[in-house]
């Protein structure tokens, strides 16, 4: 039976991306060999990373005086780094998060944090609005989508300051005007590649000035410089984002990605809205295109474990909602088929009329 793929991350990736990475395990550039045994020096492998650097180029715009960087250490180790290299006296954070919270709290052992607004007070359900962004600040950063509540800021803030974004789970789901960012880091695994790389796109500018001695390993320059050559990098998953890269530029760029995962989104949040068993746990106007949480209104609480497995009956893989959210969460990123978005529909319907 075809599944239908809704996990949160490690996640659905497009079958171009599949199969051209299966192919390259077998016989990668036609050298004869795998991907998995060759030098990441080779001319072949090099060719991979300046060709996926210069798709991420293209597809955000990224303007002239930025890095693209491929990083081990998931979005987690971007939580260190990102303090350890801009914050020289005190940075501002959006806690909309567990992930927001995990960087904040990485932020604290650099310097003066000042974190200027929190949704924890309804468990993160929505984004607040109306803070202020202290001018003295180095950085402003912010989670644009929350993965585990199913929130996400659609737009690029304005700010007195650079901003700095945790991007893992909606690049690519929009355009971006990178212009107004000092970085942006995502974890692959959302929307890009298997798990085990990390994209940073970096403004050279913005380096060097921290004052402090930062490890190699944990120095962007290091990596600007070698251009992310230092060490080995993340080969496969780095082959795995420049296929996904390829076939986003196929597919028309992020403007042509971005409506269709408004299609997608658009039509499960109505299908909730409508349903008088079903119910979204995110504020209307903070809601996710990327991640949809819902959950059984009250009186149908107890159905929640069979709605996952009748789901599961119909190749539905992956809704069981985060522990800390409960319910269902409905992970729709680029590469997943608005068909699937039908099926899992029919099913939320199907499932209503049988009680
Ligand atoms: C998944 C996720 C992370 C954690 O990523 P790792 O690569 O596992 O460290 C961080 N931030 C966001 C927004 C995520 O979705």
């Amino acid at each position: 039976m075809k599944k239908h793929n809704f996990y949160a991350g490690p996640s659905i990736l497009s079958e171009y991306t599949i199969k051209n990475t299966a192919d390259a395990v077998i016989n990668f550039a036609d050298m004869g060999l795998s991907i998995l045994e060759i030098s990441h020096r080779s001319k072949q492998f090099t060719a991979v990373i300046n060709e996926a650097s210069q798709l991420v180029k293209e597809l955000l715009q990224v303007p002239d005086g930025y890095s693209v960087l491929w990083l081990g250490g998931g979005a987690s180790m971007q939580f260190c780094m990102v303090p350890y290299n801009l914050l020289k006296k005190k940075a501002a954070y959006l806690q909309t998060g567990t992930w927001a919270t995990n960087a904040i709290k990485e932020a604290r052992l650099f310097g003066e944090v000042d974190v200027v607004a929190s949704s924890e007070d309804k468990n993160f359900s929505y984004i607040p609005r109306d803070y202020v962004i202290p001018a003295d600040a180095d950085y402003f950063h912010f989670t644009s989508n929350n993965t585990i509540y199913g929130t996400e800021m659609r737009f690029d803030p304005d700010s007195p300051v650079p901003l700095v974004a945790d991007m893992s789970s909606d690049i690519f789901s929009r355009p971006i005007d990178v212009s107004k960012y000092d970085l942006i880091y995502a974890g692959a695994q959302k929307n890009l590649a298997p798990a085990g790389v990390t994209l940073v796109i970096v403004k050279d500018s913005a380096l060097g000035q921290a004052g402090r001695p930062i490890p190699t390993m944990l120095n962007y320059q290091t990596h600007v410089k070698k251009e992310s050559m230092f060490n080995t990098p993340p080969v496969l998953p780095i082959f795995s984002a420049l296929q996904t890269l390829k076939y986003y530029k196929e597919l028309g760029g992020v403007d042509k990605l971005m409506l269709a995962d408004e299609e997608k989104a658009g039509r499960l949040y109505d299908a909730i809205d409508n349903s008088r068993m079903f119910e979204g746990t995110a504020e209307m106007e903070s809601r996710s295109i990327m991640n949809v949480c819902f959950v059984m209104s009250p009186e149908y609480k107890e159905l929640e474990g069979e709605f996952v497995d009748f789901a599961a009956e119909r190749g539905i893989v992956g809704i069981k909602g985060h522990r800390s959210v409960g319910g269902f969460r409905a992970s729709l990123y680029n590469a997943l088929p608005l068909e699937s978005v039908e099926v899992l529909i029919a099913a939320m319907k199907e499932f209503e009329k049988k009680h």
